[in-house]
């Protein structure tokens, strides 16, 4: 399977911002960008002219980084917001925040979008009672999203249980009994990334 190259903390410095791809770590003084918040290589500090594509590529790959998608899936999320009524930058974040792995992560049921999409791909998570092993799988409203009974064991699972987990309001999820449920989809307010979208859809566009 084709991956994302490079660093995790490297990316987040190449975007300027918080990716929050190393679980715990992004939340303490160890991340990279608390404690050098500069792009990287040799000319990282140095002030560089901008173009209007540079920035709006930029966005994207914040996104695409963030997620962990690569550019064809990337750009199907494009074209499927855009048949959908309303704003397409907005529908294009709702439905990449439907992914599966994604959905796994806001339930703190792992600690980065990339454990999480390993968590899916090992059969460890049930959608509705049956096991999916597809990380862009998308939720629906009324979803049940579960560990698999026989993986509840598991320490990285015990864990969890009785653990206060805060999540968006889109979402619940019982850390006792390992299950969650969809309760509505996700709005452009329930994503709480730095995404100028508008400049993605600026991009593709052109
Ligand atoms: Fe590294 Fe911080 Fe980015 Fe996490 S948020 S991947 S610790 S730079």
């Amino acid at each position: 399977m084709a991956k994302m190259i490079g660093a995790d903390c490297r990316q987040c410095r190449r975007e300027g911002c918080k990716l929050f791809l190393k679980g715990e770590r992004c939340t303490t003084k160890k991340c990279a960008m608390e404690r050098r918040p500069v792009a990287p290589g040799q000319h990282g500090t140095g002030r560089k002219r901008v173009t209007e594509y540079g920035t709006q590529l930029r966005e994207k790959q914040k996104v695409k980084k963030a997620y962990g998608i690569l550019e064809n899936q990337f750009r199907r999320y494009y074209e499927e917001a855009e048949r959908m009524k309303g704003v397409t930058g907005e529908n294009m974040l709702s439905l990449i925040e439907r992914r599966l792995d994604n959905v796994v992560y806001r339930m703190g049921i792992g600690s980065s979008r990339s454990e999480c999409r390993q968590i899916v791909n090992h059969r460890q998570i049930t959608v509705n009672g049956k096991t999916v092993n597809i990380p862009s799988y998308q939720v629906k409203v009324g979803d049940v999203i579960a560990v698999k009974e026989n993986k509840r064991e598991l320490d990285m699972f015990k864990q969890l249980k009785g653990m206060k987990i805060v999540m968006p309001k889109w979402l619940e999820f019982n850390s006792d009994t390992l299950e969650g449920k969809i309760l509505a989809l996700p709005t452009r307010e329930d994503i709480d990334l730095n995404i100028k979208e508008h400049l993605i859809i600026e991009l593709y566009s052109r």
